[in-house]
């Protein structure tokens, strides 16, 4: 399917005017929003060193056996099985010595055995490794007890990776512990999707730059350096456009250039009912809109659609708590899938609610919150101060986002919400 078929004019024109009394629900604009996204097309080869948070291609698969050959687990002696003592305690001559790195060059024969070092390779004829503290070395004897196991402490060829296996997946989203992984397997340089190029800029003549001196009623612009913070987070290239006053000369140039050279575009305010709120009416000139309303709070007014043949615009609302909530929860999945990984949600799990909250039915509701542990251990979570969608500094506070699905009605203090994290 292309991206944008399912959004015919006669469509647009029915939702519009469905929208204009009905916000959508937030998990119907997230399915559109979905719909839309393509994947990235192009791909880089890149050292494995600058691998971190990139997304991954094509499979990796092992072109080796991860490790490459039985080794020692611990610091001890290799021996034959045969020879452990069921009862009692067995005395066995020590033959050699075995380092990591080092291989023995012969083979340890029956009666006997060798001391070998943790990451050394298991000798010829050997097969268990006893560790050195349940041993008893003495007169180049060495006594050891019964209990032990054949094969005890040895790392088997291929038991972290086998030659050929996929060792992670087209699509992974490249963590500290992978590179790892593909630098066990000897492999200097991964193929990764290309980087989402991602065009932001805010809007609203009273938004100042800083370093600039605010006239009266400006603002300094913060959707700006927030929203970068969230892109980069997502591994997106950010192409800043800066701020542009509410005029739709402006827009239009700014959406026109941007959709040449991103993936998608991101703007900040200008998408309410006011008189200077021009980015819904341009976009539709430009592109297509999806939507521009949802049934959230905060965020009400967030306008989506397709600006030329795939690049998603994404109109954010001017309040810098629901520009930050808009993105979490419609961006941040979207970029997700262009990027060629498979939308991973942040994690989110039931706690019980320190304080009472009110909530009308018929929207989605995030409020800002903090967990925190009472004396008995268990977690609660808390609002953070006043939740207001200007007052940034409850989201700055936050380490989750609180919940309160479509339906629901007020929450009592004790009650169960759900909270979604905001860090993975
Ligand atoms: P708007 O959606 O343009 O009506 O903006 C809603 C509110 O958010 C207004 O109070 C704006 O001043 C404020 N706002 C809009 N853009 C920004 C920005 N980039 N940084 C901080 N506040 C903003
Ligand atoms: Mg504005």
């Amino acid at each position: 399917m292309g991206p944008v078929s399912h959004m015919s004019n006669e469509h647009e024109t029915r939702c519009a005017g469905a929208q204009a009394g009905h916000p959508l629900h937030q998990a119907e604009a997230l399915q559109r929003i979905l719909d839309t996204c393509m994947r990235i097309p192009e791909a880089e080869h890149i050292p494995l060193e600058a691998g971190l948070g990139r997304v991954l291609y094509e499979d990796v698969l092992a072109p080796l056996n991860v490790p490459p050959d039985d080794n020692s687990a611990m610091d001890g002696y290799a021996m034959r099985a045969a020879d452990l003592p069921s009862s009692g305690s067995a005395s066995l001559r020590l033959s050699g010595r075995v380092l990591a790195g080092h291989p023995l060059g012969s083979a340890v024969g029956p009666g006997e055995c060798v001391s070998i070092m943790t990451g050394a390779l298991i000798p010829d004829g050997a097969d268990t490794v006893v560790m050195r503290e349940q041993t008893q070395a003495e007169d180049g004897l060495v006594r050891i007890g019964p209990g032990h196991r054949r094969g005890e402490n040895i790392r088997r060829r291929g038991e972290d990776l086998r030659l050929g296996e996929a060792a992670l997946a087209r699509g992974r989203r490249l963590r500290p512990a992978d590179l790892g992984l593909i630098a066990s397997l000897g492999i200097p340089m991964i193929k990764v999707f290309r980087r989402p190029r991602v065009a932001l800029f805010s809007t609203g003549d009273e938004i100042c730059n800083l370093g600039d001196s605010p006239r009266g009623g400006q603002i300094y612009d913060s959707n700006r350096y927030s929203l970068r913070g969230l892109l980069e987070d997502l591994g997106a290239e950010v192409l800043d456009l800066g701020i542009l006053p509410d005029e739709p000369e402006r827009l239009r140039s700014a959406l026109r250039e941007s959709a040449l050279s991103a993936d998608a575009v991101l703007s900040s305010g200008g998408v309410s009912v006011g008189e200077a709120d021009h980015v819904t009416r341009v976009l539709s000139e430009l592109g297509r809109v999806s939507f521009w309303k949802i049934a959230i709070k905060p965020g009400r007014p967030l306008a989506f659609g397709i600006l030329g043949q795939r690049t998603l615009f994404f109109g954010l609302p001017g309040n810098p708590v629901a520009a930050m909530v808009t993105f979490i929860r419609f961006v941040r999945p979207a970029l997700q899938r262009i990027s060629g990984q498979d939308p991973e949600e942040l994690p989110s799990f039931e706690v019980p609610c320190l304080d009472a909250l009110k909530k009308v039915p018929g929207r989605t509701e995030f409020q800002r919150g903090t967990l925190r542990r009472d004396d008995a251990g268990r977690l609660w979570v808390g609002v953070t101060g006043r939740q207001g969608s200007g007052i940034l500094h409850s989201m700055s506070q936050a380490t989750c986002l609180i919940v309160l699905e479509h339906d629901r009605g007020p929450v009592a203090a004790g009650e169960t919400v759900t909270v979604q994290l905001l860090q993975g």
